[in-house]
């Protein structure tokens, strides 16, 4: 600690400004920086910097794109950008720091449904290196967990999304503290239990959402900015939206994208599901929701996501029954209720935006519209890009598949990229020992995704 602040004062810090670092290169613990940032700091590439947001955390130095060049920016992933507690546009101070070698790490799982245990030695390869602070949450890459996998994850063969995907966690804690790195000495533990991750952003960011860079740009504007900034509107005197609705085809992200929204600006997210709180007993569904939004006022900053709003907000011109029509007024009470202040978001998510009750679309409620359309080519280029990320790939052609799926929603990629990876698990299951321990390390070499696997799982 004492170390770490020596350091950031005996160095001069510059300050820059936050973008999102490209799809392709999040997960690696990398910094990209400017010429003159880094002739500033007295760095080069390869060096490690501390970077403080409203809290702090380390990268390697990378030399900035060409079109960056002369910009005061340094590209962090939604990782890093949660390990700073910033978001894109913001302002962080970068300093040149000392990464000590760690005698021992320990990390968990950051996603409550991984169960993981074993040998470090997967993790250690894979962060071989990499500066890390503890509380830092950091992502396997494809090639590692694919080794040395714990039997008991060997065993969830059927589910090989946990095998192939690439796995977030949380750096529980380092010896010595303060920024450190895993060298050939470092003891590595992997802990089986769950950690929470940072600020809940170990679940899904704007890196986990493909072809939706206009979407997220709209989307930050309206909610994320009035959420992290609330004064900036007060004292502009404009209220900021209390609602926006979201309209598209299922399985196009709305929901994946409502909960990175929430999670890239740090707000507590709460979900209701349309056709589920309609199932509800009478009396029942309401109270439910007012719950809800008790929970979200004290919670707040929040985001109330409602999935299919379609379906307890009908046009009461139509012939909604009782239920509906109790629900709607008390959601619209509800809405109507939000103080300025109260720093809540409603988003609203629905294929059917003419199917539902235009008392909700006055101003003051749900007056925001933004259009989720089905991905175009270089959409379905980043979403596969996304599904695929912790997946050893041999001969696969992202662009060619990206080609040929035409029509395809991110829901039919996802489930495209794991029938693959269902096909490579598959094809070395004859060469398991359903009994031994461990998994020969030959074997799991072998285990590569391939373009017929993909090809195979088109045909389906
Ligand atoms: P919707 O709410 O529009 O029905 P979801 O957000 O529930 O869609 O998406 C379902 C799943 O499909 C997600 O969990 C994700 O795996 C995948 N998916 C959908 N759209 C995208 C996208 N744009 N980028 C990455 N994955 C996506």
């Amino acid at each position: 600690m004492a170390d770490g602040d020596d350091a950031a004062a005996k160095n001069k810090a510059v300050k820059l400004q936050v973008a999102a670092a490209r799809q392709e290169e999040s997960g690696q613990g990398i910094a990209r920086m400017p010429k003159s940032a880094l002739a500033a700091l007295g760095v080069t590439e390869g060096d490690v910097v501390e970077i403080v947001g409203k809290r702090s955390t380390a990268a390697r130095v990378v030399l900035a794109y060409a079109e960056d060049e002369g910009l005061d920016v340094i590209r962090l992933d939604g990782l890093q950008r949660a390990n700073a507690e910033v978001g894109s546009g913001d302002h962080v101070q970068v300093a040149k720091a000392e990464s000590r070698p760690a005698q021992r790490v320990v990390f968990a799982p950051a996603q409550r449904e991984m169960r993981l245990q074993g040998p470090g030695q997967a993790l250690k390869r894979n962060f071989f290196q990499r500066p890390l602070v503890a509380g830092d949450l950091v992502a396997t890459t494809g090639q590692t967990q694919v080794r040395d996998m714990p039997p008991q994850v060997a065993r969830m063969f059927n589910a090989p999304a946990f095998a192939l995907t690439q796995i977030r966690l949380t750096v529980v804690s380092t010896v010595p503290k303060g920024i450190v790195h895993i060298d050939e000495n470092t003891e590595v533990e992997l802990r089986e239990e769950f950690e929470e991750a940072r600020g809940s952003r170990g679940d899904v960011n704007y890196d986990d959402v493909g072809g939706m860079g206009d979407t997220i740009r709209q989307l930050r504007e309206m909610v994320e900015l009035p959420l992290r900034y609330p004064e900036l509107f007060t004292r502009l005197g404009v209220d900021p939206p209390k609602g926006v609705l979201l309209h598209g085809p299922p399985g196009t992200g709305k929901t994946r994208l409502a909960r990175a929204v929430a999670n890239e600006s740090e707000a507590s997210f709460f979900t209701i599901n349309g056709p589920e709180i309609m199932g509800s007993a009478y009396g029942e569904s309401e109270r439910r929701l007012r719950e809800v939004f008790e929970e979200a006022e004290k919670a707040s900053p929040s985001i109330v996501f409602i999935d299919e709003i379609d379906s307890i907000a009908p046009k009461r011109s139509g012939t909604p029954g009782e239920a509906e029509k109790r629900l709607v007024a008390q959601l619209l009470t509800l809405m109507d209720g939000l103080q300025a202040r109260s720093n809540i978001v409603v988003i609203a998510a629905t294929n059917r935006p003419d199917a539902i009750d235009e008392a909700l679309r006055r101003p003051g409620r749900f007056d925001r519209e933004i259009v989720v359309g089905v991905p175009d080519e270089s959409g379905r280029r980043e979403i596969l890009g996304i599904h695929t990320r912790g997946m050893p790939l041999t001969g696969v052609d992202l662009d060619e598949l990206a080609r040929t799926t035409h029509g395809f929603v991110g829901a039919d990629l996802g489930a495209l990229a794991r029938e693959a990876a269902m096909d490579a698990v598959r094809r070395i299951m004859p060469q398991l020992d359903l009994e031994a321990q461990t998994i020969p390390a030959e074997v799991l070499e072998g285990l590569t995704v391939t373009r017929e696997d993909f090809l195979n799982a088109l045909k389906r």
